[in-house]
């Protein structure tokens, strides 16, 4: 399944477009336990839409990520958890620990009448049982819907009432940076409104005072007492669901996007062993929260169908300072580090004090995901944590993906920084105009489509397949459109230029937010920027950037044309903004990203409707924002 050379990727990829059957099927006998063999590869079509992989498989997932390994190798680590608080003591759990909970919290859920195809809710804090509960759904063949414990009572109930999930799984309290957060609390607030929930299952992390509702809610530890280890595998339809997981609604109202067990199972080991190029051993660290896809599939399945060490920490990484990533590295020898664009801008912006004198020699690879990398900050990436002997692979996908999508394979495929590069085997990107004619060649800019499915394709979004329909599969007929546009080069590298509602037209010339952003953000001194788009009488667009400045600078004026001369020079003059606002944070998703549709209104002075704020993180800065704003005018 390790692809280890050019040649190797050229001929996988080929291989791939010319019998993708033949290619997944081979990939997935090889390196798979099934219960029973599929029928027939795939059936599938982007009408309605429908698409199946090993049809009439059978498996269970958790046997491929547990108990296999545990045959092989039970000793080896499979999770290492490192605790918010440094001076706490991590833990590593080996395949047979992680086994033994995951078989024991399984019995525990059929204990409280969860039953397979039942969907459950996990909220809870990243900590080992968050990934134990995952694990055991799967197990038993229940669907899990995990909502990041961020999230307020009114988004859970939300998210618990569309999916009608009959339990849910979470802690007392939860503890992020310096801060105690109430998690059992929100959820009694959630349930209120959720006829559909019987059974709340409460596992200790803080040992904050919580009220149980008797008959309703049992504790986690009280609970594996009455139970043993012993849970054989739920046998599983290659396509029952797996899990719901809502999007994280930069774009508008969260969607439950659904996949299922077969495909995610294979593709995500495909990804996690090929991009990161993964050897037993190492050591993994991907820095997401499990409550978004990616540390669904490069924190929990990916990994563990690898036979992986998968690291997960319980922090944020500014504390208990802006090293606490570096101290994990060293503490844990991590040998991949997989973290977001905007953790890596906002550690820039603490300068190199916080990484100097960290033995961060055991990095072998790094990785980027969930928003374009801005050159600057790849740059920064590259030298000073990955001190240029580690690739930096900028991975371009989606939670309706399931898996890495367009990715150099570290020190496998040629790197160019800010673009994500190659499509991986499989997978088949196509550029198209507003029309829908495809767009070919090199040099050229469209929005990016997907002709073939590949094997976790977004199955349905759950309750409303219609939805999933119009949302991915109707804007083009026969074509999956993702969403964003991107630029492809003499190469056939890819570099994601944002979202299609972000590719700006100024006086008729199509410039992508990201690359004007990345152009302000080479301007020293701006830690980050957003761009967005506002009518413009003469131009149809004008260029509106909202852009954070390092503390110090205090002659703004002059920080405004230093930028303006930046961007000229990177872009050139039509990329000039038309108007920049400082301000001191943007307005971002939980999962980090920013939502460039609220800035958009406020560019556009239409501030009284703001759209879908439920997955803001800090709802103070929209305020500022609006009121910076006012003063621009
Ligand atoms: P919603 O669909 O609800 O608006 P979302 O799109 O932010 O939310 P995700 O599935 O978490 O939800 O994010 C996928 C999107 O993130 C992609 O469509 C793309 O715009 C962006 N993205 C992810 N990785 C990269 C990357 N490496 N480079 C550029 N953009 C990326
Ligand atoms: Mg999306």
């Amino acid at each position: 399944m390790l692809i280890q050379s050019y040649e190797e990727y050229q001929k996988a990829y080929e291989a791939s477009v010319q019998d993708p059957e033949g290619f997944w099927a081979e990939i997935a006998a090889n390196n798979f336990e099934w219960k029973k063999p599929w029928t027939k590869v795939l059936d599938w079509n982007f009408k309605e839409p429908k698409i199946q992989w090993f049809v009439g498989g059978k498996l269970n997932i958790t046997e491929n990520c547990l108990d296999r390994h545990v045959r092989d190798k039970p000793q080896q680590p499979a999770l290492i958890w490192e605790p918010n608080d440094p001076s706490e003591d991590s833990i590593t759990l080996t395949y047979r620990q992680l086994f033994d909970r995951v078989c024991s919290f399984a019995n525990v859920l059929k204990r409280n009448g969860v039953k397979k195809g039942d969907r459950v809710c996990i909220y809870m804090p990243m900590i080992p049982e968050l990934a134990v509960a995952t694990l055991a759904c799967a197990r038993i063949g229940a669907i899990h819907s995990v909502v990041f414990g961020g999230f307020s009572a009114s988004s859970i109930a939300d998210r618990i009432n569309d999916s009608q999930c009959v339990a849910v799984i979470t802690t007392d309290g939860a503890v992020r940076g310096n801060k105690t957060i109430p998690m059992k609390d929100t959820v009694d607030d959630a349930l209120i409104g959720c006829p559909t929930v019987k059974k709340v299952i409460v596992a200790t992390r803080t040992r904050t005072p919580v009220s149980m509702i008797k008959g309703r809610d049992v504790w986690w530890e009280e609970e594996v007492k009455f139970v043993n280890s012993d849970c054989p595998a739920e046998e599983m339809d290659s396509e029952d669901p797996l899990f719901i997981l809502y999007t994280s609604g930069s774009t508008g109202k969260p969607k439950g996007v659904v996949h299922t067990c077969g495909g995610y199972m294979v593709y995500s080991a495909y990804t996690f062993m090929n991009v990161f190029q993964y050897k037993p051993g190492m050591v993994h660290f991907c820095t997401a929260d499990i409550g978004w896809i990616t540390g669904h599939s490069y924190i929990v399945y990916g990994p563990l169908a690898c036979g992986a060490i998968s690291l997960m920490f319980e922090g944020v990484p500014t504390y208990p300072d802006a090293g606490r990533f570096w101290d994990i590295v060293e503490k844990h020898k991590v040998n991949i580090l997989y973290t977001a664009p905007t953790a890596i801008r906002s550690l820039m912006g603490f300068g190199l004090e916080y990484v100097e004198g960290k033995d961060l020699s055991s990095l072998k690879v790094l990785g980027s995901v969930g928003e374009p990398i801005n050159e600057e900050a790849w740059h920064w990436y590259s030298k000073n944590i990955g001190k240029d002997n580690c690739p930096v692979v900028d991975t371009w996908w989606q939670t309706e993906t399931g898996g890495i999508m367009i990715s150099a394979l570290a020190g496998i495929t040629p790197l160019k920084p800010a673009w994500a590069s190659l499509p991986l085997p499989g997978i088949q990107m196509m550029l198209v105009d507003e029309n829908g004619n495809e767009i070919l060649g090199g040099n050229v800019s469209g929005n990016l489509c997907i002709k073939f499915p590949w094997p976790s394709t977004i199955r349905t979004t759950w309750g409303d397949h219609e939805r999933c329909r119009t949302n991915y599969f109707s804007a083009y007929p026969n074509l999956y459109f993702t969403g964003d546009g991107a630029m492809r080069d003499e190469n056939g590298f890819y570099r994601i230029t944002g979202r299609v509602d972000d590719v700006l037209n100024v006086s008729g010339h199509r410039i992508g937010t990201a690359e004007v952003e990345n152009a302000i953000n080479m301007h020293t001194g701006v830690v980050e920027s957003a761009v967005v788009g506002y009518p413009h009488d003469i131009k149809g667009q004008g260029i509106y950037a909202y852009v954070i400045c390092e503390s110090h600078l205090n002659d703004l004026d002059l920080t405004r044309r230093d930028i303006l001369a930046t961007v000229s020079r990177v872009i050139g003059p039509i990329a000039k903004p038309d108007k920049i606002q400082f301000v001191s944070g943007l307005p971002k998703t939980r999962s980090g990203k920013i939502m460039r549709r609220i800035l958009r209104k406020i560019a556009e002075g239409e501030t009284a409707n703001l759209g879908d704020t439920s997955t803001l993180l800090d709802p103070n800065v929209v305020e500022e924002i609006k009121n910076g704003a006012q003063l621009l005018k």
